[in-house]
């Protein structure tokens, strides 16, 4: 194994196993902390994904250095930390604490932190971090309702998390080339805020940290990884999948993101006369709309185009059931109807479905007993097919962020599956 990673929530760990997967590698990602007698074949890269971004930072701590273990007793040569390209975290942590207790297994005093993601417009200069035109402070990333992003500088943020020394290697530095940053990394001691507004300032990021034992940032700066891994002789890229041998049965899509993105996909489907059916929170707990209900539904609908249930629904909607419901439990009731949903389909035969939300994904991992994903196809920039493993059947399993994902999503993920 080459590159071991720790990714702090379900979506973004795909994000980043599909990043080095386009760069030719062969990666396995993992639901939880893995068993210390976990077998990983013959994966380049593998990619925990835990839940730990927002939970306290003693516990994301725990969990990280107990993947960080098993990677590492795999034989990883390098551990990745994974966090979200917008740096989402809180004064008490979790970025800083992971780092440093990272960097203490490792026995190391240096490593890099670099959120930045080009493609998706997140880009870090003088090491403030933007999104798109705007600094993270003045973005909508400022009122989070978990982790409110208020401070674009990013030493300043991390330096509010973390013991370890926070310096900067800003641009010029970066635009020197590889071998020069690779120097300037040799000599710092602590945490550097690398700055990169391009791919090919992460290119070069990517050849320079392969003396480096951690590496931290977006999914953005793997980009550069297995490149160098190729150059330094340690793998050969194969060349990425274009469709997935997916078990044979019957599609369905699970959709419970609200996002806007989500949402012209769901119209744009039933447009084409794809069957759907919407669930409110309130009918969840009312029990007017029940698991079998939706079920039957989706069961009844099975034809030419895959069968939509959401419980999606514009902000306003959304905001009146919250007062009703309390934002929480109108979330965790959703949540656990779509997590069951899931499983009633798989019971039933179905095995290929695409889910679309972070946490909706997570709640449908969960209930399923998924313990792994092998990286299969893009379907669009960030969201590829993947193939399931653990207690219950085969599934393909396309996991979408909410925002990720062209309008035609929901129509066209089907091609690339045999
Ligand atoms: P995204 O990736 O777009 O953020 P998530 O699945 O992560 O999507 O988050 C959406 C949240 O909104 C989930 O907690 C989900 O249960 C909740 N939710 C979805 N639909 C509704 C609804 N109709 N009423 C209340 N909450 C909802």
């Amino acid at each position: 194994m080459l590159l071991g990673a720790i990714a702090d929530d379900l979506t973004g760990a795909t994000d980043l196993a599909l990043t080095l997967s386009r760069g030719g590698m062969k990666v396995l990602q993992v639901v939880g902390v893995p068993s210390p007698d976990a077998r990983f074949d013959d994966a380049d890269a593998v990619v925990v994904s835990l839940k730990s971004r927002t939970i306290p930072a003693a516990e994301a701590v725990a969990m990280s250095v107990a993947a960080g273990k098993v990677l590492l007793a795999a034989g990883a040569r390098q551990l990745f930390f994974k966090y979200c390209s917008t740096f989402d975290s809180t004064d008490e942590g979790n970025i800083g604490p992971v780092t440093d207790a990272l960097l203490d297994l490792l026995g190391e005093a240096r490593t890099i932190a670099c959120p930045a993601f080009p493609t998706n417009k997140r880009t870090v200069y003088k090491g403030h971090l933007f999104v798109g035109d705007l600094l993270l402070s003045d973005s909508p990333m400022k009122d989070h309702p978990l982790t409110p992003m208020r401070d674009a500088n990013l030493a300043r943020v991390l330096g509010r998390q973390t013991k370890t020394p926070v310096v900067l290697l800003d641009h010029d530095q970066v635009r020197a080339g590889a071998d020069a940053l690779s120097r300037s990394l040799a000599a710092v001691d602590g945490i550097a805020i690398v700055d990169a507004v391009s791919d090919d300032d992460l290119r070069t990021i990517g050849a320079a940290v392969s003396g480096l034992r951690l590496i931290t940032g977006g999914s953005g700066v793997a980009l550069g990884l297995p490149e160098m891994f190729r150059q330094a002789g340690l793998f050969r890229p194969i060349t990425p999948p274009v469709t997935l041998a997916a078990p044979p049965g019957r599609a369905a899509i699970i959709a419970g993101s609200c996002s806007a993105a989500t949402r012209r996909q769901i119209e744009m489907a039933q447009a084409q006369g794809a069957p759907s059916l919407q669930v409110e929170a309130t009918d969840i707990a009312e029990h007017r709309m029940t698991v079998d209900d939706a079920a039957a539904f989706i069961e009844r609908s099975a034809g030419s185009l895959a069968p939509i249930v959401y419980s999606s629904a514009d902000p306003q909607k959304i905001r009146l059931v919250q007062e009703q419901l309390g934002r929480s439990r109108a979330g965790e009731l959703v949540e656990h109807f779509m997590g069951q949903l899931a499983q009633e389909l798989t019971q039933r035969g179905f095995t290929r479905l695409i889910v679309a939300g972070g946490e909706t994904s997570g709640a449908v991992i969960h209930s399923l007993g998924v313990t792994a994903l092998e990286i299969g196809p893009e379907i669009d920039p960030g969201v590829p097919w993947t193939l399931s493993s653990g207690a219950g059947p085969q599934l393909a399993l396309a996991l979408k962020s909410g925002n990720f994902g062209a309008d035609d999503f929901f129509l066209k993920a089907w091609e690339r599956l045999q």
